[in-house]
């Protein structure tokens, strides 16, 4: 084991990454870890580096594709309370980085704290929100956050404050490190009308993604110009389908997994579609999944 034995009881070995994982599809972790404190996220994390072993963070596992091979590494799972606590004060909230984002917003709003109620409905954690920048049309959670805890790749924990962070669309400075605490500022507002604002925000993004139960992931960035729907009904290529895997008809850009579907099932559409919208109009599609 390469672990030391003060954290081998918190070591899974082989543990399949599929049930973490929105597509529920994907290889195994070599190793797996659901620290239960900070000190031993740290000391794990610094005992992956004296062992050279590459070290990756699941939160709610809705922007992810794990590939058949799995991850020849460490995969850590901020799952514990020490890491899903919500504190609200006067015009602020503070977020374990494992805490799930609708909790956050339903709290926040349930404080009367303005903010996040146009976030509702986007899936995962707080700590994969801030990573990736998530958001809605001329609103996302990056314009919000104030200050962050985040532990480095050797196990340092430091602290990030507003003018360290960069925050662009759907990306951020903060893609090495493992967010554990995340500061928001907030407005106080009247509890009625941001319980309407969030309630109608959720019923909006409910209407624009395939039915809740149905395992899928938002395949590409919305491209500069046009709508992921225009190029790709461009293409030809709404519902385009590969094995098990499909790009939904209804709700372009979100791409479908059913049955046996594999990772290289939903690789092999990606590069289809982003071959075939590149040759029909020059448009460069990104994918917007982080492929493990
Ligand atoms: C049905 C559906 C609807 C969606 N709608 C939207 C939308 O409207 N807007 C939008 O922006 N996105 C949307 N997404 C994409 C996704 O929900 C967001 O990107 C979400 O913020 C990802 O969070 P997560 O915890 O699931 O991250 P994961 O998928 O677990 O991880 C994504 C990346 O973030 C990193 N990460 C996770 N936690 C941390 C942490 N604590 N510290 C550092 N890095 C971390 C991971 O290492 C990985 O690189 C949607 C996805 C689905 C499936």
């Amino acid at each position: 084991m390469a672990f030391s034995e003060k954290y081998q009881h918190l070591i899974r070995e082989n543990e399949p990454l599929a049930p973490y994982c929105w597509l529920q599809i994907g290889g195994e972790a070599r190793y797996f870890a659901e620290p239960n404190t900070l000190d031993d996220l740290c000391g794990l994390l610094a005992e992956a580096h004296q062992q050279k072993i590459p070290v990756r963070l699941i939160g709610g596992g809705s922007n992810i594709l794990v590939r058949e091979a799995g991850v020849d590494g460490l995969v850590v799972h901020l799952a514990t309370s020490e890491f899903s606590k919500i504190q609200v004060s006067e015009h602020s909230l503070i977020a374990g980085g494992g805490a799930k984002l609708n909790h956050v917003i339903s709290t926040a709003v349930g404080a009367a704290l303005a903010g996040l109620e146009h976030l509702a409905g986007i899936p995962g954690s707080i700590g994969g929100a801030v990573a990736g920048n998530a958001g809605v049309i001329n609103d996302d959670i990056g314009s919000r956050v104030t200050r962050i805890q985040a532990v480095d790749r050797t196990g340092v924990l430091n602290e990030w404050t507003r003018d360290s962070l960069q925050f662009g669309f759907r990306r951020s400075n903060l893609d090495d490190v493992i967010i554990v605490e995340v500061e928001l500022s907030l407005e106080p507002a009247e509890l009625s009308e941001l319980t309407r604002r969030m309630q109608s925000a959720w019923i909006v993004k409910r209407a624009a993604q395939p039915a809740s139960g149905t395992r899928v992931v938002q395949a590409f960035i919305d491209p500069s110009g046009t709508s992921i729907s225009d190029a790709l009904e461009a293409a030809g290529l709404k519902g385009a389908v590969e094995g098990d895997v499909s790009l939904s008809a209804r709700h372009p850009g979100f791409l479908v997994v059913s049955g046996e579907a594999s990772s290289e099932q939903v690789l092999a559409l990606l590069e289809r579609v982003t071959r075939a919208v590149e040759a029909q109009s020059g448009i460069q599609l990104q994918s917007r999944l982080r492929i493990w």
